[in-house]
């Protein structure tokens, strides 16, 4: 009887919201039939699971570039059936890992989550920090110190958080990645689970204790089969190297060869450059990285029974081996080119096994990237672009001998990191200097240094709002407590890194614009180049749940994806 009144208040309440649909929407009370209809739909309503994907470091044009070589079940059954944005841009320097994922899944920028990189300098500990590090938590499944990990720093709750607190824990939360921070950040702070893979010598999938005291057993036996080994064996290309008229040739001056190979050309031996390349980390920026990260996440999905009962579970899965490949060999690359055509492979697989556990249409996948990255700028060189090389210590050493002609002091500046300069407040005030006063000395004056284009004083960043340009990036990627109190911005095409490679960073777009792609679960078909942000990521996906936003979450739910 009280279960009847109850359902019978839910039933006028919702009626009196105008939640039902007109057919439903009577005044005469529900029978009981009618009662366990409305539930029924309501559930029916949202997904039984989402998959979040993240492919670090993949540029908008790679679903462009290497679409006709695409299969029809991976990318292109994304694109073809979901909705694709083709405009969607980060909203925020550092163009990151770290801050990249926390962005996508709180919804919100550097400026609130506190991410502001993957290492900072801590100017209240006096030291640089990793984003994801947390001595208060110890390693599971290693003895090593991989797994002291967690998302403390983070500031803002996730979607992810979201889903468990409007359960009341009972969504399943897990993360996955070759990386800590692409398993640990995703999954937010109330996750059943994150894991990541430890190289070395381990081989391993690994967790904190932050979220479990020991492996599950289904992890315990993924380890102990050694899948890695069967990977290492050789990396030929997928198809006959001459197909691969999308990037530059194999042999060139731009890419970097593993330790103890001397060009960075196809085939890799991985079973003899294991020993040079940190064992079981070679897997790693390999493309069977992205292999083994998806067998894994197939294995969760099975074994943790992931989208199998009424409430909706949530898998944020990352594939990184992309990034690491992209920083040795770059984006012009065979290699790249290879890595997403099996990438595209890996997908499908992943999709198939959700097809077949969860069901064609119960489950909901969204796509994206941490970041972009630029062409090698040798390469952009070689073909007449402006491009360069930035070194940070010949910066630091001039802005040091100006510093000294103009205030006769050596120590002003503590850090200098991710294009931020952070002042010796110490300093500063023994010598009695308004630090106003030296951020726009410092401002003015690096402006007329070489490849410098832009600098932002911290006054400047607090004090005004900035609606657009790169002033608009530089705000939203800065913290008021953490970050520092000059930044500078590089000329377009202008990296401090390797000759080889590439990399990423910048408010630039090569770095900022990324594939977003909505498919499934509550999804329409279709697509626009209407312009969106990352930071839309998260409170769409809240939308579509029906559940609260992320606490700090500055983005919009993208309408046009969602059915209803
Ligand atoms: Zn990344
Ligand atoms: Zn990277």
């Amino acid at each position: 009887m009280k279960n009847l009144l109850s359902l019978i208040f839910i039933f006028v309440f919702l009626a009196s919201c105008g939640t039902l649909s007109r057919k439903q929407d009577t005044n005469t009370y529900p029978t009981d039939a009618q009662d366990e209809s409305i539930i029924k739909s309501s559930q029916l309503d949202t997904p039984k699971l989402v998959v979040g994907i993240v492919v670090d470091q993949m540029r908008y044009d790679y679903l462009s570039r290497f679409y006709s070589r695409y299969g029809t079940g991976g990318f292109k059954r994304l694109m073809n059936d979901g909705y694709n944005l083709t405009n969607n841009h980060y909203n925020f320097v550092p163009t990151y890992t770290a801050p990249g994922h926390a962005s996508i899944y709180t919804g919100t920028s550097p400026m609130n989550h506190g991410i502001i990189g993957n290492n900072w300098y801590d100017k209240f500990e006096g030291s640089v920090i990793y984003n994801a590090s947390d001595v208060d938590y110890n390693s599971v499944g290693t003895t090593s110190d991989e797994g002291k990990m967690s998302p403390r720093r983070m500031l803002t709750t996730t979607v992810t958080d979201q889903l468990e607190l409007h359960t009341q824990g009972r969504a399943k939360v897990i993360g996955i990645s070759i990386k800590d921070r692409g398993a640990i950040l995703p999954a937010g702070h109330a996750a059943d689970a994150a894991y990541w893979f430890e190289g070395g010598d381990a081989g391993n999938f690994i967790s904190s204790t932050f979220y479990m005291n020991t492996l599950p057993q289904w992890v315990i036996d993924f380890n102990a089969v050694k899948k890695a080994n069967e990977y290492l064996k050789t990396w030929e290309t997928l198809y006959p190297i001459s197909t691969y008229t999308a990037s530059g040739s194999d042999l060139n001056k731009f890419e970097k060869a593993p330790r103890g190979k001397e060009d960075a050309v196809f085939p890799y031996d991985l079973n003899t450059l294991r020993s040079d390349n940190g064992n079981y980390s070679l897997i790693k920026a390999t493309p069977y990285g992205n292999t083994i990260v998806a067998d894994f996440a197939i294995e969760a999905l099975i074994k943790e029974e992931m989208g199998k009962d009424d409430i909706t579970d949530f898998l944020a899965v990352s594939f990184s081996s992309t990034d690491y490949i992209g920083h040795q060999y770059g984006v012009n690359s065979i290699e790249i080119e290879d890595t997403y055509l099996r990438l595209d492979r890996d997908i499908e697989r992943l999709l198939e096994s959700l097809d077949q556990e969860v069901g064609e249409g119960k489950y909901t996948v969204f796509l994206t990237a941490d970041h972009g990255a630029v062409h090698n700028p040798a390469f952009l060189q070689s073909q007449k672009i402006n491009a360069g090389y930035f070194s940070t210590s010949s910066f630091k050493k001039q802005l040091e001998k100006d510093l000294k002609e103009e205030y006769n002091q050596e120590d002003l500046i503590s850090n200098i990191s991710n294009n931020q300069i952070f002042f010796n407040k110490a300093s500063l005030s023994l010598n009695d200097i308004n630090p106003i006063d030296l951020e726009n000395f410092i401002a003015s004056k690096i402006t007329d240094y070489d490849q410098i284009d832009k600098a932002y004083t911290r006054n400047a960043l607090v004090s005004g709002q900035m609606h657009d340009g790169t002033g608009y990036l530089i705000q939203n990627g800065f913290h008021h407590k953490r970050s520092g109190d000059v930044i500078y911005v590089l000329e377009p095409a202008v990296i401090s890194y390797s000759k080889t490679g590439s990399t990423h960073g910048s408010s630039q777009s090569y770095d900022t614009h990324v594939p977003l792609l909505f498919y499934g679960n509550g999804i329409r078909k279709g697509s626009s180049s209407k312009r969106t942000e990352i930071i839309d990521v998260a409170p769409t996906i809240s939308s579509l749940l029906k559940i609260g936003f992320p606490n700090g979450a500055t983005g919009n739910p993208i309408n046009d994806v969602l059915k209803h």
